[in-house]
């Protein structure tokens, strides 16, 4: 069974790269029958925060991605970091080591000025059970130094590194603390996980942590280093680019489904296809679709496709993801009277709009009540003539059917008999039925309002 897992370190909100990573994590799991898990790195107690956790566990549920079981921690689990190191020093895989810092740095020292590496060669590597009760010591690893390692990866091919350049890094600190490389791979074996997908900056990490899946003796997992996101320009994702926090995408109204879909097509790719459904996502999410070079974040993009799943949205669960965003962002819960104007309007309100924002913003004609405010400039086009000829037009709306057909009908016939055109009656129609210049069109409005509340409007704005 597959099994993949999210491990974020809580000392930030959850980061766009951080949302793709596990995204990729999650489809790869559930179009697998496999488990999907969640690991929080909390091992630097200065810098993590319930805040964080908690901001990252709210932005995977916002994106969909339900984790299997509980969130684990890893500092829960220090005891058995511990336990691994003291095993790995029981069959001589590691060692302790009992230099001082001033030896270590003069040993750097001396390297610098000989040109040679300056990763520490410690002495006590090679000295049989050496013990010093009463000196602080740290426990290193035993690396090998000749040869070469290959790691093969999903995205990234076959890597090697000359195990020259590995030092012998330390596993427990001297206050008996185990460091976070041990951790990750007693957790990621702990938890049976199968398949890492994770970030390239963690690629040089994978060579230090096969060191520990060596000396245990356990089986390593399938590794996929995905390439880190870059801005429009070809540089790394940051602040400049504007905002990196997913949290800050959805207070501007994107839709979790079309977040999904682009952010799965962020360094991944299937034939052409840019739109696609989540279960098509799940069924084709494999890791050989992974592009070798970052991808670039494109807004343009994300909003054509979180506009493609406004659109074929369910009218009823787009609403109700709409009334979660204002929940979401403290805004003002629709009344029922709202809820049931937006429902109707929904059909055709969706068409065009790409974030919750604009969607609303389309809707404030069914949003407001009568008597409605008529913007200045919505006000120019109604002037008394244009009143006059609107008057004219209630009669025939008492008992018109009410259809696309029959109203457009009726508006063109009473522009002909004024000797003036459809479009011309558009404007003035519009703002006594929206209050502004730009809206949808008047006649998905009307149909929308309904017969007594159109006319109502008009009888309020033409006197
Ligand atoms: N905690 C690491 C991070 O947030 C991830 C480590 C891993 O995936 O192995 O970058």
């Amino acid at each position: 069974q597959v099994v993949t897992r999210f491990a974020p370190s809580p000392t930030g909100a959850l980061h766009i790269g951080g949302a793709r990573t596990a995204l990729f994590n999650w489809l790869y799991a559930r179009g697998r029958g496999g488990k999907f898990l969640l690991r929080i790195e909390d091992t630097d107690k200065a810098r993590s925060t319930d805040e964080n956790t908690q901001a990252i566990l709210d932005g995977l549920t916002w994106l969909g991605l339900d984790w299997d079981g509980e969130p684990t921690s890893q500092a829960a689990q220090a005891a058995r970091h511990v336990e691994v190191a003291q095993e790995m020093l029981a069959n001589g895989h590691a060692y302790k080591c009992f230099a001082t810092q001033d030896e270590i740095e003069a040993f750097r020292e001396e390297a610098r000025a000989n040109k040679t590496s300056t990763l520490y060669r410690s002495p006590w590597r090679d000295v049989a059970d050496a013990d010093h009760p009463d000196l602080p010591f740290v426990v290193r690893v035993k690396a090998p130094r000749e040869g070469a390692t290959t790691l093969h990866d999903e995205v990234q091919g076959d890597v090697t590194w000359q195990n020259e350049q590995l030092d012998d890094m330390i596993l427990l600190r001297s206050d008996g603390s185990p460091v976070y490389m041990l951790a990750v791979v007693v957790d990621d074996h702990d938890m049976g996980v199968t398949h890492v997908i994770r970030g390239d900056d963690h690629l040089a990490n994978a060579f230090r942590q096969n060191l520990i899946y060596d000396a245990m003796g356990w089986d390593k997992p399938t590794l996929a280093h995905i390439p880190l996101i870059f801005g429009p320009d070809g540089k790394k994702l940051s602040k400049r680019h504007g905002a990196t926090g997913a949290a800050e995408y959805q207070a501007m109204g994107y839709p979790a489904a079309g977040m999904r879909n682009y952010l799965t097509r962020l360094g991944w790719s299937h034939g052409d296809d840019e739109f696609f459904s989540d279960a098509q996502a799940r069924e084709w999410f494999d890791l050989g679709g992974i592009g070798k070079s970052p991808a670039r974040f494109d807004t343009k993009k994300l909003e054509n496709i979180c506009g493609q799943h406004i659109a074929v949205s369910d009218n009823a669960a787009l609403l109700h993801e709409l009334e979660a965003f204002l929940a979401a962002t403290q805004q003002n819960a629709l009344t029922s009277q709202q809820h049931d104007g937006l429902l109707k309007a929904m059909e055709s309100l969706k068409e065009r709009a790409k974030t919750f924002p604009e969607l609303i913003d389309k809707a404030q004609f069914v949003l407001t009540s009568r008597p409605i405010e008529i913007t200045e400039k919505a006000a120019k086009s109604l002037d008394d003539v244009h009143k006059g000829i609107l008057k004219e037009l209630t009669p025939q709306l008492q008992t018109v059917s009410w259809a696309r057909d029959e109203l457009e009908g009726i508006v063109a016939a009473l522009a002909e008999a004024h000797d003036t055109k459809l479009g011309k009656l558009a404007g003035p129609l519009r703002a006594v039925l929206a209050g502004r210049h730009v809206s949808p069109s008047v006649f998905d409005m009307m149909l929308v309002l309904g017969r007594d509340e159109t006319i109502a409007r008009i009888e309020d704005a033409t006197g």
